[in-house]
């Protein structure tokens, strides 16, 4: 190919190449969708089983006097609520991904939710000896779905205290720019290594030092982003000096009028 590049119809060759390219794509594009109904569906059709099971462990837990059993049995519901816990997530993003939730947006007061994760994270903090603080600036409504955006900037603040040792910070700001009502949430822990930074995002991904040391199913970052995008948002990850900065941009053009 390199020598008929320089030749004559090399013009075309190229413009062959570049079609080939892009079926290719499409075909992994198509592919790759392919390969995430699958697995929705798998944790669908295995979400009913798992919770029966779930739910005869429990029984069985009750039932049992001896002490080594019930430890036995204990170590099983906790496994059996793991993989629950990561089923529904799974659907979860599978369900804002598909964009059909646009329904449930309403005016929402960004300043209330932030507080409301706040207040529920606080007992965590405190666990960690950790410092949780928060940034702000009074903005107005904003039009998007209330349950979701908690559930994402929820998810930012249980990654950055989990993810930062005892005696640490967490910061919690919202503020508004000429084209963005801004959400960020910054530690001062581990931080991501920059060549895992795009990654994280991928359903699963954990970073290498995160894994077996921290719980986690590597799907929490990918709800956030799946939520963001719901909402016509950006979402980037900034060094902290040490730890991370999450920032989410959430665009003010979609706000009515008031
Ligand atoms: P999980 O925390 O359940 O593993 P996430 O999708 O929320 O999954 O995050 C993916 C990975 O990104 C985590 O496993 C961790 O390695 C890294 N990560 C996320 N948030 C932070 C943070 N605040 N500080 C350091 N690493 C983080």
């Amino acid at each position: 190919f390199s020598e008929r590049i320089d030749g004559k119809g090399s013009r075309g060759d190229l413009r062959q190449l570049s079609i080939n390219i892009n079926q290719m794509l499409d075909r992994i594009e198509v592919l790759m969708n392919g390969v995430r109904q699958v697995s929705d569906n798998i944790a669908h059709d295995l979400r009913t089983p798992l919770t029966r099971l779930r739910n005869r462990l429990s029984e069985l837990y009750n039932e049992t006097a001896c002490p080594d059993a019930q430890g036995e049995v204990a170590a099983l519901i906790e496994e059996a609520d793991g993989l629950l816990g990561t089923f529904s997530a799974l659907l979860r993003i599978t369900q804002v991904e598909s964009g059909n939730r646009r329904s449930g947006f309403a005016d929402i007061d960004l300043c209330t939710l932030v507080s409301d994760v706040i207040e529920l994270y606080e007992p965590l903090a405190q666990d960690k000896d950790q410092q949780l603080e928060t940034g702000m600036a009074k903005v107005g409504a904003f039009h998007g779905d209330r349950n979701l955006l908690f559930q994402a900037v929820a998810n930012l603040v249980d990654n950055a205290i989990k993810y930062t040792p005892e005696g640490g910070r967490v910061f919690v700001g919202l503020s508004v720019e000429p084209a963005a009502f801004k959400i960020s949430v910054a530690d001062s822990g581990v931080g991501i290594p920059a060549g895992d930074k795009e990654k994280v995002f991928q359903r699963f991904f954990r970073v290498e030092s995160s894994r077996g040391k921290q719980p986690g199913n590597g799907l929490g970052l990918s709800l956030v982003q799946a939520v963001v995008r719901l909402h016509e948002g950006e979402i980037s990850l900034e060094d902290n000096h040490p730890g991370l900065r999450v920032v989410i941009r959430l665009p003010r053009d979609t706000t009515p009028v008031v």
